[in-house]
């Protein structure tokens, strides 16, 4: 039996988690949490069944506590729950899937308490890739990339030696904006934003795949998954995202992962990783799709994928910055407060009135998350 904690189970990549579970008779879910949706958690329970849950806002979790007397399931709330959540000893894996780099903090509890992870939470790794993974290497953890693009490279690695990678080159998909210039974004609305042409992802993802922050956050999180340099990872835009990714090696070799866009696929690989199962589900019909196009970014209109590089390099606590500003700003913009293209137009305002920390600790990154969500709130209240 696979022991398997989902943080975020109701989201997007959680509820496509307990699909997988639901359809392997040899997983079973130990904990599970959410930020506020009890509704849906309590269900889960019903079905899934686990010792322990986890509902971050106390007030919610008080009421799924009322609603659940009688039963035999541990209800707890905020980050020390989440934590628990995390490190339940019968957890094996553990599915980070909770959005925002609220996530650090159990998945830094859960390496140390020997879990594996399955990681579809990049914001953490964006912003504490320099503590995770030196930590998962010394527990000797397996961290096993959901983020379709990495589960993409993850598997043209299978049997290579890291030593022998040239390059990694990244595709995406280029967002419902594609080929727009920066002065016809102006007037760009949350429900423009929030149709993304080939995937249905939660909320904050849809809008970062828009503005391209999302493969920004990528090409970083690619640098502490694959530990390359970051000349050496290329964004390549395919947008009919059939290509995942793919690897480019010493000899000139290209080897590349296809599918359909579903997230069960990478999520399935991580929870049975190194076995493939099978997945019901649509297939390739490469006669019908006839022709890839790839192109070349545009680094001006999406300026965020080129800050992101920016903050990549700069290292410290810069990656921190970019992170927690596109954070709030999108918070903003769903809230209907700011304009569309003020989301990067913060970001580079934040990097530029930062003083870089160089290797931050977790309590230094935790400390400028805050300094920057004061910075962008003081301006817009
Ligand atoms: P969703 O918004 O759909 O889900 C987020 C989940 O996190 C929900 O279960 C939510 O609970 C929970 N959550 C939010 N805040 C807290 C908190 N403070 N404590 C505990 N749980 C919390 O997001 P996605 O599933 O789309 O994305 C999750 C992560 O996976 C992100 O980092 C994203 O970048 C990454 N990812 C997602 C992909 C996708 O296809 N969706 C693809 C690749 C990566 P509640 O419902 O109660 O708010
Ligand atoms: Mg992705």
């Amino acid at each position: 039996m696979k022991q398997i904690a989902v943080l975020g189970s109701t989201g997007s990549i959680g509820t496509q988690t307990l699909e997988v579970v639901r359809a392997n008779k040899d997983m079973q879910v130990v904990s599970l949490a959410a930020g506020s949706n009890i509704d849906l958690l309590e269900q889960q329970i019903q079905e899934f069944h686990p010792e322990v849950v986890c509902v971050y806002q106390e007030k919610q979790a008080k009421e799924l506590e009322k609603r659940l007397a009688g039963e035999r399931v541990t209800v707890l709330a905020g980050m020390d729950g989440l934590i628990a959540c995390a490190t339940a000893s019968q957890v094996q894996i553990v599915v980070a899937a909770v959005v925002g780099m609220i996530g650090i903090r159990p998945v830094v509890e859960a390496i140390k308490a020997g879990k594996d992870i399955a990681f579809a939470n990049k914001e953490t790794l964006v912003t504490a890739g320099h503590i995770i993974m030196p930590l998962i290497r010394q527990k000797g953890g397996k961290l096993l990339p959901v983020d379709s693009e990495h589960a993409a490279i993850f598997q043209c690695l299978n049997g290579e030696s890291d030593r022998e990678v040239a390059k990694i080159l990244l595709t995406a998909s280029g967002g419902p904006f594609r080929g727009k210039k920066r002065n016809e974004l102006e007037c760009i609305q949350v429900e423009d934003a929030l149709k993304h042409p080939n995937w249905a992802m939660g909320r904050k993802i849809t809008i970062d795949s828009s503005t391209m922050v999302n493969k920004g956050l990528e090409v970083i999180e690619a640098k502490w998954l694959f530990d390359v340099e970051f000349d050496q990872i290329q964004v390549v835009v395919q947008p009919q995202s059939v290509i995942h990714s793919m690897v480019e090696f010493r000899d000139g070799a290209v080897m590349a992962q296809l599918g359909t866009p579903d997230m069960k696929l990478p999520i399935q690989y991580a929870l049975c990783y190194p076995q493939r199962r099978d997945l019901a589900g649509e297939r390739l019909d490469f006669w019908e799709i006839g022709s890839i196009e790839f192109e070349r970014p545009d680094l001006e209109t999406f300026r965020g994928l080129a800050l992101a590089y920016e903050a990549g390099k700069m290292g410290g606590s810069m990656p921190t910055v970019f992170n927690a500003a596109n954070e709030k700003a999108v918070a903003l913009f769903l809230d209907r407060r700011i304009r569309y293209l003020e989301i990067t137009d913060m970001i580079a305002e934040c990097m530029q009135k930062h003083h870089n920390i160089a290797d931050p600790s977790l309590e230094d990154i935790l400390a400028v998350e805050q300094d920057v969500y004061r910075q962008i709130e003081a301006k817009y209240h």
